[in-house]
């Protein structure tokens, strides 16, 4: 990456833009609804299963004007999803608050192992052991999106709904590839723990992005 690209995308005037499309949120709260997802590269965070590691090399993704990130998602959407990569790995705010003076909701997908930046209509936290998230964003999170790889998960998933606010949602999902082993723990933990829901990856089923 040149210096002076390099610069910019550490104010978060630039952002390494992996892909951007318009599709259905098909995960948590706002599944079903039309979105426009700015897909933001760099993570080490480090997930074994992840299933976007393209993602975690920053400069494999072009340095994009978040003028022209808000062009785009302006002619597709109000309602846009910012994901990663990890996306708070960057200053998110610039870009926020672009979206915002057009009116646009906007919600984050984060694993919130970084500085909480940028305004959020929704904030979904999906927190991962290896990189615990920081103290502030538990109290702000919306949504707390577990995924359940193998039974350790759930007891992990009870520490993190401990550290969230009493309004914030709680989901548990299947990891992609362990979906048919952990569906009928999942199913029957939630019975038996009501507090939580189910959450799927709707639009793996979909075969949609
Ligand atoms: S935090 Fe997300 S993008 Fe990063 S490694 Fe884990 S699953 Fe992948």
């Amino acid at each position: 990456m040149q210096d002076e690209n390099q610069d910019l995308v550490n104010k978060g005037e630039m952002l390494p833009l992996m892909e951007e499309f318009y599709t259905i949120q098909g995960e948590g709260f706002h599944k079903g609804t039309a979105a426009y997802f700015i897909r933001v590269g760099g993570c080490d965070v480090g997930c074994h299963w992840c299933d976007v590691k393209e993602s975690w090399n920053a400069d494999l993704h072009p340095p994009t004007a978040i003028d022209q990130i808000v062009e785009n998602a302006d002619k597709y959407s109000k309602t846009i999803v910012v994901t990663g990569g990890e996306p708070l790995t960057w200053n998110m705010n610039p870009l926020t608050q672009k979206l915002k003076e057009k009116g646009m909701q906007i919600h984050i997908e984060t694993s919130g192992a970084y500085k909480l930046t940028g305004t959020w209509d929704w904030i979904c936290l999906s927190p991962k052991k290896i990189k615990l998230p920081t103290p502030e964003v538990y109290k702000k999170a919306d949504e707390l999106k577990v995924i359940v790889y193998n039974k350790n998960d759930f007891k992990f998933a009870e520490e993190q709904a401990g550290k969230v606010g009493d309004n914030c949602i709680l989901y548990l999902q299947p990891e992609w590839s362990k979906r048919d082993k952990m569906m009928p723990l999942i199913v029957d933990y939630v019975m038996q723990n009501p507090k939580w829901k189910v959450s799927l990856q709707t639009h793996k089923y979909l075969n949609i992005p």
